[in-house]
């Protein structure tokens, strides 16, 4: 006897959202996570900014505007951008983009990433078919045979194997649908065998939250350090323009030394006036508000999405450099693709477990998603380079594409999530 329709494993963003769209179908939805339920909803979103935040593609909000989480946050604290700068600190290359420039008001939003967290769940936890099992850890997955052995008929779904969980709780769970939601590291991927590619940045990211003297304008600011990029993502507290969000990817030994500055009254002086000369004065004086913790970057894409009965989304599907901000936009768009395929298969009475639909999940997701991650790699080669020539060419290029309107009127777009196969749900 099945517990649920679907078990998912992993209650980040990703998986919550995942949850969201299945449930409000009325699917069996169990969800798995190890992290604790979010603490305090009354006071999120006052006060000091939450040190993780993300930067949301207009697909990505329409999304969350569809399943009535947008609301609930938007009232509470949210920034939009109008502007996006992006230069080479080591030469003069710059480019600018504008929300005027393809006719919208925004570009994007930044969101903190507890309230997002917190938005999700209070929508979850108004769903009665909706189990959220809080604190608890998946330890062992294995896919059931059928009574006929280990043969699987795909064509019937009474006979598919069922995915059998073991969690630390001591509980045991059974469904015909599981999802690894887990992130970057995904037990999950790893319990199933699923193989990954992976290639170290030879970077770190390390985030705080600062005060800038000047007003960001609701633009969001990133200059190409020869260490890294680091970038000032505009918040808007209490109404005004004065935070921002920083995340500095830098070498490994560079972002200890950052977090450690983070750690005194003097060191974060010291760490202001380092942001503030990265950012070559733009705001300037920077004055840090909170510590400065470090997160290692590793670019990991899973060899396939899916197994039997099995999917990937999010994180522990493909992670990715943070310096286009697209992380949790990509895992949006797994888990809006994947929602609409099974759904889309239940309404004309097909087994969603069926490999046909779990292939065309991957079919959608997987080529856009390794697009990104080879921009994201060719991007970093571009800036991580001294050679006279490449510094010649991202300068030429960056001047360059700002003056041609069409290249970067589509650069906006995409920066809007406004590309490739979109879920209905986020056109
Ligand atoms: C410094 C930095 C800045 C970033 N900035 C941006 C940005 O601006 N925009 C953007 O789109 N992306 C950004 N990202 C990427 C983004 O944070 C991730 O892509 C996103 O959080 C992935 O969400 P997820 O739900 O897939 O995974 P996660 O957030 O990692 O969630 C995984 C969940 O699985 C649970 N879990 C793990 N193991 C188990 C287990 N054994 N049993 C049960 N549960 C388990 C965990 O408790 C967790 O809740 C940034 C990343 C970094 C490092």
């Amino acid at each position: 006897m099945d517990d649920s329709d679907v078990l998912i494993v992993g209650g980040g963003i990703v998986g919550s959202t995942l949850a969201l769209l299945l449930g409000e179908a009325n699917w069996r939805v169990t969800i798995v996570d190890a992290a604790p339920a979010p603490e305090e909803i009354e006071t999120l979103g006052q006060g000091k900014p939450a040190l993780r935040v993300s930067a949301l593609t207009a697909a990505s909000r329409r999304l969350l505007t569809t399943l009535d989480v947008w609301p609930w946050l938007a009232s509470r604290r949210v920034a939009a951008y109008r502007g996006m700068q992006v230069w080479d600190a080591e030469g003069s290359g710059e480019i600018r983009f504008d929300a005027e420039d393809v006719g919208v008001d925004s570009l994007g939003h930044i969101v903190e990433n507890d309230l997002l967290l917190a938005a999700l769940a209070q929508r979850l936890q108004a769903l009665p078919n909706v189990e959220w099992l809080q604190e608890v850890r998946l330890t062992g997955y294995v896919r059931e045979k059928t009574a006929r052995g280990n043969e699987i008929d795909r064509e019937d779904v009474r006979d598919a194997g069922r995915a059998l969980v073991t969690l630390d709780n001591g509980e045991q769970r059974r469904a015909p649908l599981i999802v690894g939601a887990d992130g970057a590291n995904s037990p999950l991927r790893g319990m199933a065998g699923i193989p990954v590619h992976e290639r170290d940045t030879g970077q770190a990211a390390m985030v705080t939250s600062v005060r800038t003297a000047i007003g960001h304008g609701g633009i969001a600011r990133q200059a190409f350090l020869s260490t890294g990029p680091l970038a000032f993502l505009p918040l808007t507290i209490d109404g005004r323009d004065d935070h921002c969000s920083i995340v500095w990817s830098t070498t490994p030994g560079e972002a200890r030394r950052l977090t450690a500055l983070g750690e005194t009254d003097e060191g974060r002086s010291q760490l202001g006036i380092e942001l503030a000369r990265g950012l070559g004065g733009r705001l300037g004086d920077v004055e840090v508000i909170d510590a400065a913790p470090h997160f290692p970057i590793t670019q990991r894409h899973a060899q396939r999405y899916v197994d039997e009965g099995l999917a990937l989304v999010g994180d522990a599907a493909h992670s990715l450099h943070p310096l286009a901000g697209q992380g949790v936009n990509l895992g949006l768009m797994d888990a809006a693709v994947l929602a609409e395929e099974w759904i889309r298969a239940r309404q004309r009475g097909a087994d969603p477990g069926d490999p046909r639909i779990l292939a065309r999940y991957e079919r959608r997701r997987r080529s856009e998603n390794a697009a990104m991650l080879a921009a994201m790699q060719g991007f970093q080669r571009l800036f991580g380079s001294d050679l006279p020539a490449l510094r010649f060419v991202r300068n030429w290029g960056l001047s360059g594409v700002d003056r041609l309107m069409p290249i970067k009127r589509l650069l906006i777009r995409q920066a809007l999530g406004e590309y490739g196969d979109l879920p209905e749900r986020c056109r």
